[in-house]
C-alpha cells in the first residue's frame, strides 16, 4: 500500500474542530484517496516534541490552533506572513523542511470577496487585539483598508498599531468602551473572545448599526448577541463560517497544489 499524505489540526482542546470534517469531504470528493486529515490534541507543554513528532511520522503538514499559534514559531522556516504577524496557523512539510505560514489572514479576506465586498478603500473597526484580530488586521491592510483597531485593554491594541504601522499607514489603535453607542465604519469584525462562550454577551452592548453597514463576527456556529443586535438595526451580518473554510482552502492548497473545493467544503460544513 503507497503512504498516505496525513494532515491534522494540533491544538489544545481540538476535539470541537469542524477542519477534519471540511478537510476530508474535500479530498474524498477530488478523489485525493490518499489524503487524510486528523485531529492532533496536544497539550501546550508538548509541543515542541510534537511539531518534530509530526516531521519524524511522515506528515505532509497540519493546521495549528489555540494556544499554540505562537508557540510553534521558534520551530519553523516563517512566510513573510506568518514572520509579520507572529503566529502561524498552517505547517508544510517538504523534504524534512518545515515552513509556517498563516491563512487567517487572507482567509477573512477571501469571504470578503466571495460575498462582493472588496476591503479597499473602506473604514474597517476590528474589535479584539488578540492573535486573530492581528491576522485579520494585516490580510485587510494588505488589500487597502484603512483601520482602527479597538480594544478592552488599549496597550495590547497600540502593541498591534506600533508593529503594523511600520509597513501600513492606516492603521490606529483605541479603546474599545463598554458603552461605546457607534461605529464610524464600513465593516465592523468582532474578533474578540466574547461571544464564544457566553453567546449572549455583545462588547458593545450600547451600540446602534446601520442598514449600510456590515458586521461579522469570526466566531462561527452560533448566532452572537453582536449579529442580532446588528440585524435588528438593518446591517448586514455574517459569521465565521466563511473565514473557517478560506483559511482551510487555502491550507489545503498549499498541502496538496490543488485548487480547493471551496462550495464543496461549504457543503461539508452545512451537513449536520
Ligand atoms: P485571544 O488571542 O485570546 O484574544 C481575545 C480577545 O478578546 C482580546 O482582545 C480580549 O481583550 C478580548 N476579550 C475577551 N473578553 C472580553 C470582554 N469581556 N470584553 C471585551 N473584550 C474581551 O483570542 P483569539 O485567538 O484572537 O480568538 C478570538 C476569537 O476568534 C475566538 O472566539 C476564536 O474562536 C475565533 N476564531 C475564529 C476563526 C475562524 O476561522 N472563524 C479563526 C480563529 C479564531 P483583552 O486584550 O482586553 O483581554
Amino acid at each position: 500500500m503507497s503512504q498516505e499524505n496525513l494532515v491534522g489540526i494540533m491544538g489544545w482542546p481540538v476535539s470541537h474542530s469542524l477542519s477534519p470534517k471540511m478537510h476530508n469531504f474535500a479530498f474524498k470528493k477530488l478523489s485525493l484517496n490518499d489524503w487524510r486529515y486528523v485531529f492532533l490534541p496536544v497539550k501546550p507543554e508538548n509541543i515542541k516534541d510534537a511539531i518534530f513528532g509530526l516531521r519524524a511520522l511522515g506528515f505532509r503538514g497540519a493546521n495549528v490552533t489555540v494556544p499554540h499559534k505562537e508557540a510553534v514559531l521558534p520551530f519553523l522556516n516563517l512566510s513573510q506572513d506568518a514572520e509579520e504577524i507572529g503566529a502561524v496557523n498552517t505547517i508544510h512539510i517538504i523534504d524534512d523542511k518545515m515552513f509556517g505560514h498563516n491563512t487567517d489572514a487572507f482567509g477573512l479576506v477571501n469571504d470578503f470577496l466571495d460575498h462582493g465586498i472588496d476591503p479597499k478603500g473602506l473604514d474597517v473597526s476590528i474589535l479584539g487585539a488578540g492573535g486573530s484580530a492581528k491576522a485579520i488586521a494585516y490580510g485587510l491592510l494588505s488589500k487597502g483598508a484603512k483601520l482602527t483597531i479597538f480594544n478592552r485593554t488599549l496597550s495590547k491594541a497600540e502593541a498591534i498599531e506600533k508593529s503594523l504601522s511600520q509597513r501600513f499607514s492606516s492603521v490606529k489603535a483605541k479603546v474599545l468602551e463598554p458603552g461605546v453607542n457607534s461605529f464610524k465604519a464600513d465593516l465592523i469584525i468582532n474578533a474578540t473572545s466574547l461571544g464564544l462562550i457566553n453567546s449572549d454577551q455583545s462588547p458593545c452592548p450600547n451600540a446602534t448599526f446601520n442598514k449600510n453597514q456590515v458586521v461579522y463576527d469570526i466566531i462561527y456556529g452560533k448566532k452572537t448577541a453582536l449579529l442580532e443586535q446588528a440585524a435588528n438595526d438593518g446591517a448586514k451580518t455574517m459569521d465565521g463560517l466563511g473565514m473557517l473554510i478560506h483559511q482551510g482552502a487555502l491550507a489545503f492548497k498549499i498541502w496538496t497544489g490543488v485548487d480547493a473545493p471551496v462550495e464543496l467544503m461549504k457543503e461539508a460544513l452545512e451537513k449536520k
